[in-house]
C-alpha cells in the first residue's frame, strides 16, 4: 500500500491528485492537504473583477467531489517537510495547520508540493485590497472586492465625474502580466457597455521592457500571414481602446489616491488614480523542510524565493548562455526522490524575458509566466511518473519540459457573446528555444495569434469544460489539460 500527498488543490494539484486516484490501486492512498474548502478555477476570477460573475460561479466545493472520488482531504496549510521522517520513526511527513490552530502530521511515501504561488502583496508598500489601496483579482474574494469598488467608480462617472484607472504590475519583478492584460481590456469593454467610457482614462502601467513581454521576452506571432512582435499586437489593442501606457515600471508605493514608481531609467515620478488593479509579485509559500535530527534542510529543498528546486539547472550561468535543456522534464526534487514540485511551485531555472536594472539597482524584469496549461499538465505527468514508481520503475517515466510544450492562450478582451472578443494565442514552445528555432526562438507554424468574437465563445466553453472537469463527473479525464 502506498500513500501519496499531495500539497495544494489548484489547478496542478487537483489534477494530480485525480489522475493519481485513478491510476493506482484500490489499497493506495491519495490525500490532498489545501487551507482553502474550494477549488478555483482562477481564469475566471477576471470576470468575477469585473461584475459579470459571481464569485460562486468560479469555484467548486472539493470535500464532496474527493469524498465522491476516494481522496482523502485535510483541509489545513503545509508548513514543513520531514523527508527522513525523525527521531521517532523513519517514515517520511509533512505537517499541516487548519484554521482552528490543529496540527495535522501526515506520513507520505510520495509527496507533490503544488502549493502555487504566495501573494507577496507586502513587497510594495500599500499594495493589495487588504493592507494597501488597490485591487486584486488573484482570489474570488478579490476580485469580489474588485468589482464592487468597479461598479462604483461606474456610479460616479454616470454622475458625471471623470476617473482614472490604472491596471498591471504592482513591482517590478511581477508575472501574470497576461492576466492584468485580460483585466484592462474587459474593464475597459465594461466602460463602454456602461456607457461611461469617455468619462474614464485608462493606463497599463507593467514592469514589461516592450508591452506584450509576458515575461516570455515577447514573442512573435503569426497573425494574417504576417509576422508580427507582440508589442505591435498589444500596442495596437491598447490604441484602438484608448488605453496609455507606461513600460519598464517598478511601482514603490500605493498611496489612497496616487502611486508612485521608478522606471528602468532610474526616474521616479507618480500617477494619480481613483481605481487600481494591480497584481502581487509571487513567491513560494514559505515551506520549511527539517531533517531527522530536526536541522533545517530548507535550502536543499527551495531556493531563496522559496520555490522548489527540481531536475533544472539553477548554476548562476550568465542570461546570455541559459538553454531551453536548463527548464526541468521531470519536476523530481534532486534531494529526495519520493518529493516532486508541480505547477507554479516549482523554481524556474532562469528569467526569460532580459534581465534588467534600474541605475538605483531596482530589478524591472517581469518572472517567467506560469499559466495554467502547463500547471496542469506537469500535474498529470508528475501523477503518472509516481504511480509508475510505485509500480516499479527506478525512476520518473513521463516528462514534460515547458521548453517542448506549447501553450494556448485566450484572453478575454470583452465578455459578450454577440460583441465580446478574445485574444486567441498558441505558442510553440513557450520558453523559446534559439538553437532550434535561431530566428525567432519558436516554431513559426506553430505561433500564431488572432482576434476576434470566436476566442470569446472558446473562452466561455474553457470555463465551463474546466469547471466540469474540476468537479471530477464522467468522462473528465478526457478533457485535455
Ligand atoms: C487573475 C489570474 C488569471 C489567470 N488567467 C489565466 C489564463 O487565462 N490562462 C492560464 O493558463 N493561466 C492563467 N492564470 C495562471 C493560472 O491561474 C496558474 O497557472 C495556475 O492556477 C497555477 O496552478 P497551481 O496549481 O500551480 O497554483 P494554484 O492554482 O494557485 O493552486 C495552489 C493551491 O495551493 C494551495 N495552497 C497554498 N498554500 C498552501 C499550503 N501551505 N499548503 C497546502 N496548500 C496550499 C492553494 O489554496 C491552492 O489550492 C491566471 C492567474 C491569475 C492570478
Amino acid at each position: 500500500m502506498s500513500r501519496v500527498v499531495v500539497l495544494g488543490a489548484g489547478v496542478s494539484g487537483h489534477t494530480a491528485a485525480a489522475f493519481a486516484r485513478r491510476w493506482l490501486g484500490k489499497g493506495d492512498t491519495v490525500t490532498v492537504i489545501s487551507p482553502r474548502p474550494d477549488y478555483n478555477w482562477v481564469p475566471s476570477n477576471i470576470w468575477v473583477g469585473v461584475g459579470l460573475m459571481k464569485p460562486s460561479k468560479v469555484v467548486v466545493p472539493l470535500a464532496p467531489i474527493y469524498e465522491r472520488a476516494g481522496i482523502e482531504f485535510v483541509l489545513a496549510a503545509a508548513q514543513s517537510i520531514h523527508p527522513e521522517g525523525d527521531a521517532q520513526s523513519q517514515t517520511p511527513y509533512v505537517t499541516a495547520v487548519a484554521a482552528d490552530g490543529k496540527v495535522h502530521k501526515v506520513p507520505y511515501e510520495f509527496l507533490i508540493n503544488a502549493t502555487g504561488p504566495a501573494l507577496r502583496f507586502d513587497k510594495t508598500e500599500g499594495l493589495g485590497p487588504e493592507d494597501g489601496h488597490s485591487m486584486s483579482v488573484c482570489t474570488p474574494d478579490h476580485a469580489s472586492l474588485a468589482a464592487q469598488s468597479f461598479n462604483e467608480e461606474i456610479e460616479r462617472m454616470r454622475r458625471g465625474e471623470r476617473r482614472k484607472f490604472i491596471v498591471g504590475a504592482g513591482h517590478g519583478t511581477c508575472t501574470c502580466e497576461g492576466a492584468a492584460f485580460e483585466y484592462i481590456v474587459n474593464l475597459e469593454f465594461e466602460l463602454r457597455r456602461h456607457g461611461v467610457r469617455d468619462r474614464a482614462d485608462i493606463t497599463w502601467l507593467t514592469n514589461e521592457y516592450e508591452l506584450g513581454d509576458f515575461g516570455m521576452g515577447g514573442m512573435h506571432i503569426r497573425h494574417k500571414g504576417y509576422v508580427i512582435p507582440s508589442s505591435t499586437f498589444n500596442g495596437s489593442l491598447f490604441a484602438e481602446r484608448g488605453i496609455d501606457w507606461i513600460t519598464r515600471a517598478h511601482v514603490q508605493k500605493v498611496e489612497e489616491d496616487r502611486l508612485h514608481y521608478e522606471t528602468l531609467d532610474g526616474v521616479s515620478a507618480e500617477r494619480e488614480f481613483d481605481f487600481a488593479m494591480l497584481l502581487p509579485p509571487f513567491s513560494g509559500v514559505g515551506l520549511k523542510a527539517y531533517g531527522r535530527d530536526g536541522a533545517d534542510i530548507t535550502d536543499r529543498l527551495f531556493l531563496p524565493s522559496e520555490f522548489m528546486r527540481v531536475d533544472a539547472d539553477y548554476s548562476q550561468k550568465p542570461y546570455t548562455e541559459w538553454k531551453a535543456a536548463d527548464w526541468p522534464r521531470t519536476y523530481q526534487s534532486p534531494a529526495y526522490p519520493n518529493i516532486f514540485a508541480a505547477g507554479i511551485a516549482f523554481a524556474p531555472p532562469h528569467q526569460i524575458s532580459v534581465p534588467r536594472t534600474s541605475p538605483n539597482g531596482t530589478v524591472i524584469t517581469p518572472a517567467p509566466p506560469r499559466t495554467g496549461q502547463p500547471s496542469a499538465t506537469i500535474g498529470k505527468v508528475v501523477a503518472r511518473s509516481i504511480v509508475d514508481m510505485i509500480g516499479g520503475a527506478p525512476a520518473p517515466t513521463n516528462e514534460a519540459s515547458i521548453a517542448e510544450m506549447g501553450a494556448a492562450c485566450v484572453a478575454s478582451a470583452g465578455a459578450n457573446p454577440f460583441t465580446g472578443t478574445a485574444a486567441s494565442m498558441i505558442v510553440y514552445p513557450i520558453v523559446p528555444d534559439h538553437e532550434r528555432y535561431p530566428e525567432y526562438g519558436r516554431d513559426m507554424d506553430l505561433t500564431f495569434g488572432e482576434i476576434g468574437l470566436a476566442g470569446h465563445w472558446i473562452k466561455i466553453l474553457l470555463h465551463h469544460m474546466f469547471l466540469y472537469k474540476a468537479r471530477l463527473l464522467p468522462g473528465w479525464h478526457r478533457i485535455p489539460e
